[in-house]
């Protein structure tokens, strides 16, 4: 469902992806892991175009990724995005931030949007909220809304880049559950986090990044319990 080829980027001098190659199929949970600095979130916003790549090949559903315009656009619309900052209109209640994209870009119906953005909200715990504005939210609700308004545009494919860092302890789960039914639920989704209990129960995958590179791509039981680079046990050593 989503392919990177030989995906090449630089920042300036900074060589931030080295020959990425990625296969994701359908309903598959990819956990992305890695030092800081190793360019785990940029690869994750090359997908969505956020950022422009050098070289290589995306590739989301068969389809390569556009280079602007139109095009760029309803691609974009396919992929939903997360990220540690709940980046929600401040300025707009719960429910407009989830039916305003439906509206502007998928041209669904505001009754229509709105019934769907009430089961959306609902399942993600946070219904009671739709008419309030974010900052009256906690972050851990804010999350969960901003994963709503994401999967509202009905994307093929979720990126989630550190969900859950920006949270207090005690709302990391809440956010973390919503994810895991996802995953039971068969979406497609590459989250790059640092919840190793999440990575354990959720993925398919784990991918270990490092300097740019993907240096290994297994199961999580494999992964955490025999490593195979002296980078990933190094890496392990720090965090388990
Ligand atoms: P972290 O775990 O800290 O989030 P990361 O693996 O997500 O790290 P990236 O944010 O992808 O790493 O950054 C990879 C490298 O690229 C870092 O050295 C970073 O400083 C650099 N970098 C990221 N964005 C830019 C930018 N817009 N301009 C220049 N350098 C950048
Ligand atoms: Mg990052």
């Amino acid at each position: 469902l989503v392919e990177l080829d030989h995906v090449e980027k630089h920042f300036g001098a900074l060589h931030v992806l080295k020959d990425i190659n990625l296969k994701v199929n359908k309903g598959e949970v990819l956990v992305i892991v890695g030092p800081s600095g190793s360019g785990k979130s940029t690869m994750c916003r090359t997908i969505n175009r956020l950022e422009t790549i050098d070289s290589g090949d995306i590739r989301i559903d068969g389809q390569s990724l556009p280079q602007e315009g139109k095009a760029l656009a309803q691609l974009r619309a396919e992929v939903g995005m997360v990220f540690q900052s709940f980046n929600l209109f401040a300025n707009k209640t719960i429910l407009d931030n989830v039916t305003l994209a439906p509206i502007k870009v998928r041209k669904r119906n505001k009754v229509e949007a709105e019934r769907e953005a009430m089961d959306l909200l609902d399942r993600v715990g946070v219904a009671s909220q739709a008419n309030k504005m974010p900052s009256q939210l906690s972050g851990g609700q804010q999350q969960r809304v901003a994963i709503a308004r994401a999967l509202a545009m009905h994307p093929k494919v979720m990126l989630f880049d550190e969900p859950t860092s920006a949270l207090d302890p005690e709302m990391v789960n809440e956010v973390l559950d919503v994810m895991v039914e996802l995953a039971h639920e068969g979406m497609t989704m590459l989250c790059v986090t640092h919840e190793m209990g999440f990575a354990r129960k959720a993925a398919d995958r784990i991918v270990f990044m490092a300097d740019g590179q993907i240096l290994e791509q297994d199961t999580p039981d494999a992964f955490f319990e025999h490593p195979k680079t002296e980078r990933a046990k190094d890496f392990l050593s720090k965090i388990l």
